[in-house]
């Protein structure tokens, strides 16, 4: 990944709406059960919200409770980028878009699948695009009647 986007505070404040600035640039973490994925189960992929590459596929989310979408890997390897971040007194993982830089959320080794991740990340920091075969969207969460 050697096309890395860099843009100027300002740009990003320009393209971002306050919610995606403030987690992506500022490391920001949306408040739980709040974002707009957490509840998301259509097919689709993730991207993210900064650059548009692509991070994580609808096949690795599941639900963990936690009140942020959760996946059990990226959709590539490589596609997201790892530093360790030792903010708030806490060890902890960070999970990074690898292009833009932006921040995406955290990444825990209590996952429930084979891959033992849990890669817990804001919504803020991801635009679903919901795959054309299976065209149900998002909405496909929101229940008849
Ligand atoms: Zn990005």
């Amino acid at each position: 990944m050697d096309d890395k986007i860099e843009k100027p505070d300002g740009e990003w404040r320009r393209v971002l709406s306050p919610e995606e600035y403030h987690v992506l640039r500022e490391k920001g973490t949306e408040r739980p059960f709040t974002g707009k994925y957490w509840n998301t189960h259509g097919e689709g992929v993730y991207r993210c919200a900064g650059c548009g590459l692509e991070l994580f596929v609808s096949g690795a989310k599941f639900d963990s409770g936690c009140g942020w979408p959760s996946f059990d890997a990226p959709a590539a390897e490589g596609a997201v980028a790892t530093q360790e971040d030792g903010s708030y007194g806490m060890r902890r993982t960070e999970v990074m878009c690898p292009r833009c830089g932006g921040h995406l959320g955290h990444v825990f080794d209590d996952g429930p699948t084979a891959t033992g991740l849990r890669y817990c990340i804001n919504s803020a920091a991801l635009r679903f695009e919901a795959s054309r075969s299976a065209n149900i969207s998002e909405k496909g969460n929101e229940k008849p009647g």
